[in-house]
């Protein structure tokens, strides 16, 4: 077959598919762009998930009024001239792909203006070919709008999820990009609706609080700083008992470039191994800095995976940063083990074990009478008899085979959760009415989400009348609920991930069992803030009210999120360990 050069225009549409694959690679593209041109404030406006209309518009330095045709032409850039400043490169962009690209599979409006410039300028591109320019006013900066994302290319929309999951994903991505630049202001629509704005005051944690909540805001432990030769890093990551189900909150940025990097993932994940149950994952914001000719950030279309030249000295200085901010939690764990000759023992050599310091106080502990335990108080009612309560988030406590130690906390919130879901299988009452309703608002996905949900709260307990604008007024909430916990619980349930998951694809198997798994995720979350927490005191009879409550939910091995409730040291092994 004769060999001849690809016309422009398909060139451009196969460069594309390597470039945009999906709403989210355009709003990348753009948000990067607007990063580079400067600014300080950046709008994305987006349609129907992105399908519709993606728009950025950025108050950047501008494009001069004679480039505007060259922005859009491939390898066109302003950021590059030789292929040595590929080694030292500052900038998000690179390659003078982007716009190219995403005006061959879009329609496409360009609208710039200099600062020197007294009027902006446009450029409109249908179906690849210029169709308009000329002179508009316009604030000093760039916009762009894309509409009609794939609508000639049926094959790239089959490849894409509902509207409503493209748009998260591209919410999720700038809210990263929002944490990474917290100095630029961001404001994000969907479908005219403000989903989240970042100030640009410089403030990360209220950023990540209006984008994933308060709890996770304020519990993220700052990373200890670590400077190791010219490698820099600092972010949050979680302590022990802030989790999620997936790894979908580990956000590395190196350079204030959103990157995937293979061993940073594997660092953390081989640092929380011991902290975090099975299946339980950390929350993470890193930020690596290096020289940027010890960062090769040309490996890859979409530039997210990038190379490090010396991947030891950052792994270890991330490595020795996790240690650092997180040795003192991760002594406390490991001297539970230690103290239980746990069935499995942590497998972590990066701390010193160390002795037991707290001695079990000799005043909440049972008497001894006859070589064996009892309780202080009355005499046995359980099996399970309490001995103590340590660091007011254990109870220590004596059983006929052994000794328990039972996170409190765990457990309770284990028995609470089996209550919920047998009342209302069992079709007992679910629900107490609020004397006081309370007005709730909530913010446009959680309304969108709960229009879904709506009948799996019910069914737990809460009830509502819908007030204008799409807010409500509680009425009723769970019977296990405390009142003051209501609001953040309500909200709660509305940001499950499990809960926007099951949105698009109802129906068969698949979503059945995804429903089953929200339906568990809203019972967890009413029984997570009815339980003692960590840090509560207790009486010797509220001891002994929860381990019979234990003992009659069957000594129930893990709670509702996966993390163990009960240490168990036999009679057996505790021999074995004084050599009898
Ligand atoms: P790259 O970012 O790799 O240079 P793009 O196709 O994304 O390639 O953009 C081409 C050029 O258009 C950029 O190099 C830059 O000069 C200009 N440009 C694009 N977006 C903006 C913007 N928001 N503000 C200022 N200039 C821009
Ligand atoms: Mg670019």
């Amino acid at each position: 077959m004769k060999i001849q050069l690809l016309d422009e225009s398909v060139a451009s549409q196969i460069a594309a598919g390597e470039v945009v694959e999906r709403p989210l690679s355009v709003v990348k593209e753009l948000v990067e762009n607007s990063l580079d041109s400067e600014a300080t404030e950046i709008e994305i406006e987006l349609e129907n998930g992105g399908l519709k209309l993606i728009k950025v518009i950025d108050n950047g330095v501008g494009i001069p009024r004679d480039q505007l045709e060259l922005a859009l032409t491939r390898y066109a850039t302003s950021k590059l001239t030789s292929v040595d400043d590929l080694s030292s490169i500052q900038t998000l962009g690179f390659r003078g792909e982007a716009l190219a690209s995403i005006r061959s599979v879009s329609d496409l409006i360009l609208v710039s203006r200099e600062d020197s410039d007294r009027t902006g300028n446009y450029i409109t591109y249908k179906n690849g070919d210029i169709f308009d320019r000329g002179i508009q006013g316009a604030n000093r900066g760039t916009s762009v709008s894309v509409s009609d994302l794939f609508a000639n290319f049926p094959a790239r929309l089959s490849f894409l999820k509902s509207a409503r999951a493209e748009g998260r994903r591209c919410s999720q991505l700038v809210a990263r990009y929002a944490v990474a630049y917290p100095k630029v202001s961001f404001r994000f629509f969907q479908d005219g609706n403000l989903v989240f704005h970042s100030a640009g005051d410089g403030n990360q944690r209220d950023i990540i609080g209006s984008v994933w909540g308060d709890e996770i805001a304020q519990e993220l432990l700052p990373l200890e700083e670590m400077n190791i030769g010219n490698v820099r890093i600092e972010g949050f990551v979680s302590p022990p008992g802030i989790t999620r189900g997936r790894k979908d909150l580990q956000v590395f940025f190196a350079n204030d470039r959103l990157v995937e990097v293979g061993f940073l993932s594997f660092a953390v994940a081989d640092f929380y191994r011991n902290i975090n149950p099975k299946g339980r994952y950390p929350v993470v914001f890193l930020f690596v800095n290096c020289e940027p000719n010890k960062m090769d950030v040309n490996v890859h279309p979409a530039k997210i995976e990038i190379k490090f030249k010396n991947e030891g000295e950052i792994f270890s200085a991330l490595s020795r940063s996790l240690n650092n901010t997180l040795k003192d939690v991760v002594i406390e764990i490991q001297k539970l083990g230690v103290l239980s000759g746990m069935e499995e023992p942590f497998h972590g050599t990066q701390f010193e074990l160390e002795k037991p310091s707290q001695e079990l106080n000799s005043n909440q502990v049972g008497k001894i009478i006859d070589g064996k335990i009892t309780t202080a108080n009355s005499g046995p009612i359980n099996d399970l008899h309490p001995l103590a309560q340590i660091n007011t988030t254990y109870i220590v406590a004596q059983g006929r085979d052994g000794i328990f130690i039972i996170d409190q906390h765990a457990a309770h919130e284990r028995i609470i959760f089996e209550n919920i879901i047998m009342s209302q299988e069992n079709g007992l009452p679910t629900v107490q009415g609020l004397l006081d309703p309370i007005p709730i608002n909530l913010d446009s996905s959680q309304k969108e989400n709960l229009s879904m949900i709506g009948p799996s709260m019910y069914k737990y307990g809460f009830q509502w009348d819908k007030l204008e604008k799409g807010n409500i007024i509680l009425r009723g909430i769970p019977i296990s609920l405390k009142e003051s916990e209501t609001v953040s619980v309500f909200k709660e349930i509305l940001d499950l991930d499990t809960v926007s998951d099951t949105s698009s694809a109802e129906g068969d198997q698949k979503s059945r069992s995804s429903l089953e798994t929200r339906d568990r995720e809203i019972a967890a979350s009413v029984a997570c803030h009815s339980s003692i927490r960590a840090g509560q005191a207790l009486l010797f009879s509220e001891m002994e009210a929860m381990l019979s409550q234990f003992q009659d939910a069957g000594y129930p091995k893990l709670c509702p999120h996966g993390r163990p409730t009960t240490l168990f040291l036999s009679h057996g092994k505790l021999d074995a360990q004084f050599g009898r």
